[in-house]
This record gives C-alpha cells, sequence and structure tokens, in this order.
C-alpha cells in the first residue's frame, strides 16, 4: 500500500514552497489599483524583463490574462483565429466571446499543438462587408491539449511576420511558457519576440498559490490594466500573491526540467505496459496523454482503480488519461504509480466514473 498520495491530475495542485511563504510575509504591499504596491510593481519589472517587453500586469488567473489579452487587441464584432484545441477555445467559457464580443475563428491544430501556416494566412478576411474583421491570431505553447508539445522557435517567428504582414496581432497563451523555454533550450524572451501579448501562469509548474501575468507594449498593457479593470480584477495589496510569484519565476522554471525527464520516465514505463497505448516519443514537457486500450476498462475506471491506489489521474476521453508531473512528484513516485496501472489494467474494475479536470 501507498502511504502518500501521488496527484498527477494537474500541475495546478502544486503548493507554495517555504521561501514563497516567507516571501508572502514579509512582502511590503500598498494599493496596486493607485499602482502602489511595490512588490506588484516589481513582479511586473521582472515579467516584463524576462518576457523581453515593454511592461507587464498581474492578474488573478490565465484565464482572466487571455481574456484581457484579446479584450485589449480586439472590439466587439472583430475576430481571433485560434486552434480548434486551444484552451482559449475550449476552457474559458467562451469568455471572449461572451464578454469582449469577439469571434472566434477556429482552424484546426496539428498534433504538435501548432497551427499550418497555409490555413492560418487562408484564415485572414479580405476587405468585404460581409466579414468580420481579423484582428488577432492566439497560439498556445506549451500546448495543454496537444500533449504539452512546445511550439519551436522558428514556428512562432514565422506566424508572428505572416500576422504583421498582414496587419494582425499575435497573442501567445504562454500559461506553460516556461516549460517550453526550458524544454527547448531558449529564453522566454527570445520564444516570443515575435508575440505582440504574452499570457504566463505562476501557479502551474512554478508552484505558486495564485496569479498569472500578461506582457506586452506600454499601449497595450494601458488597455489591458482597464480590461482587468472592467472584469473586476483590480486588486489591491495583491503584493503578498506577487511575493510568491517572484520567488516562482526566481527559483522554480530551472527545475522543470525535472518534472519534464520526469514524463518521458512515466511515458516510457507506461509504453511497456500491456493494455496501455502512449507516445512516448512525442512527450517534451510535463503533460503525458495515454490510452486504454485494455477492452474492459474504460479511462475513468482506471482512473477510480488508480485513485483506491492513491495515484491521482483525470480521465481526459472515454478512453483517455492525461498525468501532468509536478514539484511534488519524485522519480521514484513514477515507478509507483507504474506499478499501479500495471496492477489495475491486470484487474479491471468496470463501474466507475469520476469527473474531468482539463486545466
Ligand atoms: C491553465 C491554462 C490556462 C488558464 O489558467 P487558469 O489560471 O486556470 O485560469 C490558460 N491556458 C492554458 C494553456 C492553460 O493550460
Amino acid at each position: 500500500m501507498m502511504s502518500q498520495t501521488i496527484d498527477l491530475r494537474s500541475d495546478t495542485v502544486t503548493k507554495p514552497t517555504p521561501a514563497m511563504r516567507q516571501a508572502m510575509f514579509d512582502a511590503p504591499v500598498g494599493d496596486d489599483v493607485y499602482g502602489e504596491d511595490p512588490t506588484v510593481n516589481r513582479l511586473e519589472e521582472l515579467v516584463a524583463a524576462k518576457l523581453g517587453k515593454e511592461a507587464a500586469l498581474f492578474v488573478s488567473s490565465g484565464t482572466m490574462g487571455n481574456l484581457v489579452s484579446v479584450m485589449s487587441h480586439c472590439g466587439r464584432g472583430d475576430e481571433m483565429i485560434l486552434g480548434d484545441k486551444a484552451h482559449i477555445f475550449l476552457y474559458e467559457q467562451g469568455g471572449s466571446a461572451a464578454l469582449g464580443g469577439v469571434h472566434p475563428r477556429t482552424i484546426p491544430n496539428q498534433p504538435d499543438g501548432t497551427l499550418e501556416l497555409e490555413q492560418l494566412a487562408a484564415a485572414i478576411r479580405g476587405e468585404n462587408e460581409h466579414y468580420p474583421i481579423t484582428r488577432l491570431i492566439a497560439l498556445e505553447n506549451t500546448h495543454n491539449r496537444c500533449g504539452g508539445r512546445a511550439l519551436r522557435l522558428e514556428y512562432v517567428d514565422a506566424v508572428g511576420t505572416l500576422a504583421s504582414q498582414h496587419g494582425v496581432k499575435l497573442h501567445v497563451d504562454g500559461a506553460r511558457l516556461w516549460n517550453a523555454a526550458v524544454a527547448l533550450g531558449v529564453s522566454p524572451a527570445r520564444l516570443v519576440q515575435a508575440a505582440d501579448s504574452v499570457s504566463v501562469c505562476f501557479s502551474k509548474g512554478l508552484a505558486a498559490p495564485v496569479g498569472s501575468a500578461v506582457a506586452g507594449s506600454q499601449e497595450f498593457i494601458r488597455r489591458a490594466r482597464r480590461a482587468r479593470k472592467v472584469v473586476g480584477g483590480g486588486m489591491r495589496q495583491a503584493g503578498i500573491l506577487a511575493a510568491a510569484a517572484i520567488v516562482a519565476l526566481e527559483e522554480m522554471v530551472e527545475r522543470l526540467a525535472e518534472d519534464h525527464a520526469n514524463a518521458r520516465l512515466l511515458a516510457q514505463g507506461l509504453a511497456a505496459i500491456d493494455g496501455i497505448a502512449v507516445d512516448a516519443d512525442a512527450v517534451e514537457t510535463n503533460i503525458v496523454y495515454f490510452n486504454v486500450v485494455q477492452p474492459e476498462l474504460s479511462g475513468a475506471a482506471l482512473s477510480a482503480a488508480l485513485a483506491a491506489k492513491g495515484v491521482l489521474i483525470n480521465p481526459t476521453g472515454t478512453r483517455q488519461l492525461r498525468a501532468v508531473t509536478n514539484y511534488h512528484v519524485r522519480a521514484a513516485d513514477i515507478e509507483q504509480v507504474l506499478e499501479a496501472v500495471e496492477a489495475a489494467v491486470r484487474m479491471p474494475v468496470t463501474s466507475a466514473t469520476t469527473s474531468a479536470i482539463y486545466q
């Protein structure tokens, strides 16, 4: 029996480190709506520098970061082009349409998370009174629903060139941009050099308790600050939260390589189990999607059987599950996970349901 739960549902389950808690305790604060919180200001300067942009803005979540970015680039009735597996399209309640009035135009995500350049170019609208105006292309790096694949620098640059040739802005949903940068060995700033705006999360693999940021030009951030206020995101002594995000940026980025190594270990182990199918070569960062091919077992049933053994992995489809390695998962834990999966596949439990969480 396992003594401790191994939680692979997401990297959002990570808890703040002792250094973060201390920094939160010690943080000087002020009213950030007045621009007077020194810790928030320090975080925003740090984020802007790390992403090579003029300015940045602290927001409460990745969803808010994407929403205020889309609302800053597009007016009501304008169009945004994005992938059909994009987080913004699938998992944010359609907020950019519901609250921003922005029309989403999807094109298929390729298995590696990219959008084909030809299809992108063809989707940009010409001048015609029947059409909405294309204002924005949104990419996602790493790509959550495409297995945590990291979009290559050359690809992001090529989309940036295409966008600027057509007078369209480029937004990168970089909730896991830090993972992409570490996996590719490229600086985060270089990776988003072609983007007009970027959103990043501190509360996923970096283990901060709360918070995300957006970055871009001074003018973009001026608009984003207004958009943040209208969606209720103007926070006051938010330096308490920003302090943990600063520690996350300074201490928790490089170690993501451990999560990536553990994910590869997990994928290779799963590939060796009869009844499980996984493309281990496609695992580039901390996300592992795998399928149950054992006929008596569903994804939900396998998830429930694992939960009974203290291993938490969410089902993400009838036969599919997603495991996300994170700060609290060690290489030794991966061995235990593999043993649990092997046992569950050998002795299937068929009547079980669990809810799917896709964050
Ligand atoms: C998690 C995630 C978000 C949203 O972040 P929240 O902080 O949960 O709102 C946005 N985009 C991607 C790709 C994500 O994985």
